[in-house]
């Protein structure tokens, strides 16, 4: 008997059909509760074409917007097992440390500073830019380079026309589903939500059969990393951490990751120091 096919899903909600405005992705707000039905039901229809393509594969789903508590676990496809909460090491890529063979994006976004996007940011508001090498990068770009760096390829994305760019611009041979088109950073023209699952789980299928012809990012050697924070009292508290220094100008941070992992975790941090106000 051979080993099942290991695929992960990493999903995200702000690229989810439908979904336009940031109080429909956070807990509490209007229409919160239908964005994550949207978002579960999303993922479901990836989960349904990867497994038309690979009967016997093992699905990992990791929730990985805002809070990892989004997916509603009962409405999740049976089939599957679900990564939520956090922190984490691996962060939106949970699930890669236990062995993967293909990362699907589901609900992805555009970077910060790439728009029109809708919702386009890097992991928080309080993220102006992410560089790696002098590039800057996305969530796609940095969870890419996290599977490049478990020799992972990412064979398919979903969310907006600038999200799907942007992934293409990186891997060009993913398969890219674009299910709405960005009118700014709080608008689009949008696909109904079944159309967008259709096409995801047709996509998904397709992106299984076609794993082999994907490469993974490749990241090697250790990683210079940038940051633009957009509060002051944030580059003051990076710098407390070994190795993150000042860069001149008040709003950056810089430091060496050893390799991309330990740039991505160091990353994760700094993001999460954004969140604490002067005390
Ligand atoms: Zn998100």
């Amino acid at each position: 008997m051979t080993n099942p096919l290991r695929v992960l899903i990493s999903a995200d909600l702000e690229g989810v059909s439908g979904i336009v405005h940031v109080v429909e992705t956070n807990p509490g707000g209007y229409d919160y509760e239908r964005g994550r039905a949207l978002m579960t039901a999303e993922v479901n229809a990836a989960v349904a074409g990867v497994l038309e393509a690979e009967p016997g594969a093992d699905v990992s789903v990791a929730d990985a917007h805002g809070t990892f508590r989004n997916l509603l676990p009962e409405e999740l496809d049976r089939r599957v097992r679900l990564v939520r909460g956090k922190p984490r090491p691996l962060g939106m890529m949970a699930g890669l440390e236990a062995g993967v063979d293909a990362v699907l994006f589901i609900g992805y976004h555009a970077r910060a500073g790439a728009g029109p996007g809708v919702l386009a940011h890097t992991i928080s508001d309080a993220v102006l830019d992410v560089r790696l090498h002098g590039e800057s990068v996305g969530e796609i770009g940095l969870n890419a380079a996290l599977a490049g760096h478990f020799g992972v390829p990412v064979v398919l994305g979903s969310g907006d026309d600038a999200a799907c760019a942007e992934l293409g611009a990186l891997v060009p041979d993913a398969v890219t589903v674009e299910v709405k088109r960005a009118l700014g950073q709080a608008a689009a023209e949008t696909l109904h939500p079944q159309e967008a699952r259709d096409l995801i789980r047709r996509s998904a299928a397709e992106a299984i059969r076609r794993r082999d012809q994907v490469p993974p990012v490749s990241t090697s050697g250790p990683v210079e990393t940038e940051i633009d924070l957009y509060g002051p009292y944030t580059v003051d508290l990076a710098t407390l951490v070994p190795g993150v220094s000042r860069a001149p100008g008040g709003r950056t941070v810089t430091f060496t990751g050893r390799d991309i992992l330990e740039a991505y975790r160091l990353i994760q941090l700094v993001v999460q120091l954004g969140q604490i106000k002067p005390g």
